[in-house]
């Protein structure tokens, strides 16, 4: 590989293939800040590499390990070796955005908030399990990504699994014969983390094998948090088990939030983005959304997004223009591949150099990425064609950055915004 002895030393040594198949090679990380090292600043290098050995683009999945300090200070239940299937965490996880201390605090979330801070500050000693419900949107997994977080900060054998997860791996573990191993994988981790236990519903086989895992657990004093996006009473094989079994266990809530709380939550995005925004154009924002928090971020990813394109200051006349234009479904028009360069310059803060160039600076590559996406969709140009406009990039270049695209959308905040906001720039 082409890099300095020492780098490698520090950031590749412990990293291991995985797994290869469709095009996807899983490489294992030790810790979350390699993992978040090498897909800043190695992606397009470790990329590069494998395709040409493998001879096909690849695409590259960094995922961490648990690490080896957690495994030694694993100390209560059956010291299971991990086998090599241990669960595992996508990078970016725990997510850095999601901590207590960025999780805004009012008369909604306050209960939910207090319950997860306590947990988290002795596990397994107040309550025990905590269950956490809302509607979506509201801050559930941002919770138990902070719970991680002090994990992490603590080196305590945690697992954050969402119940979706956890009913596949069943399945293929009854599928191959392996329950027992299953079984014993869950049981070694001192904090279960289950986001969306809703999901396991009506399926009683999955459930029962996850109660057992649940005492397991519970027996043995390890602590379960679950999160659910319906109440307990709608599950009621579930409530039955633990509402009345398990006592000390703790139901909470989170309500929709008051239009403070909601201006409350905007301040604190401005504020990490370093982006200056009036209180009359957040109260806008908080007043034209509905009650979930994640569409609150987004009309305000999208309105910042639309003041970046046209150049403009956030004022409210823009704040409405751009809430507005939501949902219309404007057609893109143009059939212009530097219309589009200059749009994503716009959304994206990134100059037609970079933009065309091959620097793989993190945010270059997004922003790249997202205009072969918008030439392919919108332009509908052939891939050949893109690559031209690019700057001269290969086909297979071409393909991966918009494949890679899905993944932005899902993982890289604020992302959505900017392409929509491009792609409005782009219809008339
Ligand atoms: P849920 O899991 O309940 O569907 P999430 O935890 O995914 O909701 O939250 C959706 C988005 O809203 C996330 O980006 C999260 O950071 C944000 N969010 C939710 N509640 C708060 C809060 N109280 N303070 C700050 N951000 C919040
Ligand atoms: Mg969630």
């Amino acid at each position: 590989m082409q890099l300095p002895s020492s780098v490698f030393a520090t950031w590749l040594k412990d990293t291991a293939g995985l797994s290869f198949a469709d095009g996807k090679l899983v490489v294992s990380v030790p810790n979350v800040f390699t993992s978040e090292w090498l897909e800043r600043r190695a992606y397009q290098l470790v990329h590069r590499t494998a395709s040409k050995i493998v001879g096909q683009p690849l695409d590259v999945v960094f995922l961490i390990k648990e690490s080896q300090a957690r495994k030694e200070t694993a100390t209560s239940g059956p010291s299971t070796r991990r086998p090599n299937t241990a669960p595992m965490f996508r990078t970016g996880f725990p997510n850095r955005r999601y901590s207590f201390d960025s999780f805004v605090v009012g008369p909604s979330n306050d209960l939910s908030y207090n319950a997860a801070l306590s947990v988290a500050s002795s596990f397994g000693e107040h309550y025990n399990p905590l269950f956490i419900y809302s509607g979506v949107g509201l801050g559930k997994t941002h919770l138990l990504h902070a719970i991680a977080h002090r994990c992490v900060q603590q080196s305590i054998n945690f697992l954050y699994v969402t119940s979706e997860q956890f009913t596949n791996e069943f399945i293929t573990a009854i599928r191959q014969r392996s329950t027992e191993e299953f079984r014993s994988r869950y049981r070694s981790v001192d904090v279960l983390l289950m986001d969306d236990v809703q999901f396991m519903s009506g399926k009683e086989q999955t459930l029962e094998g996850f109660f057992h895992t649940f005492n397991d657990l519970h027996n043995t004093g390890r602590q379960i948090v679950l999160t659910s996006d319906k109440s307990p009473r709608t599950m009621p094989y579930l409530e039955d088990r633990i509402r009345s079994r398990y006592s000390w266990g703790l139901t909470t809530d989170i309500q929709a939030p008051s239009l403070e709380t909601k201006v409350a939550i905007l301040q604190t995005k401005a504020k990490e983005k370093n982006v200056p925004a009036d209180n009359v154009v957040l109260e806008y924002i908080s007043e034209r959304t509905g009650g979930s928090i994640r569409d609150l971020e987004g009309a305000f990813n999208r309105v910042m997004a639309t003041a970046q394109v046209s150049k403009g200051t956030v004022t409210l006349s823009l704040a409405k223009r751009a809430l507005e234009e939501r949902g219309a479904h404007r057609s893109v028009t143009t059939r212009s591949p530097e219309k589009v360069l200059e749009a994503i310059e716009g959304a994206f803060q990134v100059d037609q150099a970079s933009l065309t160039g091959s620097k793989r600076r993190r945010d270059f590559v997004v922003a790249r990425h997202a205009a072969m996406y918008i030439m392919r969709e919108h332009l509908k140009l052939s891939v050949s064609e893109i690559g031209r406009v690019m700057g001269g990039k290969n086909h297979a270049t071409v393909i991966h950055g918009i494949k890679r695209v899905n993944d932005y959308l899902e993982l890289v905040d604020g992302f959505k915004a900017k392409v929509e906001a491009a792609t409005d720039q782009l219809a008339s």
